[in-house]
């Protein structure tokens, strides 16, 4: 699963910290996919699912 490894490689790059707070819905998170969506897009995946559209997603995540 490519989600592992990036999440991985990026709490090598985060401070001590294992949650993420969403910059629009101020929520917390710490499940690795929130976390790489907050990391990549900069909120959390309802956010994203809710504010950018799939092709925008997609082209961050550079996945097919
Ligand atoms: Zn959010």
């Amino acid at each position: 699963m490519k989600y592992k490894k990036k999440v991985e490689a990026m709490r090598r790059t985060l401070p001590e910290s294992e949650e993420l707070e969403c910059p629009e819905c101020k929520l917390s998170f710490y499940d690795e996919f929130n976390m790489v969506c907050l990391t990549t897009l900069k909120m959390c995946l309802l956010c994203a699912n809710r504010k950018l559209d799939k092709q925008i997603i997609k082209e961050k995540y550079h996945v097919e």
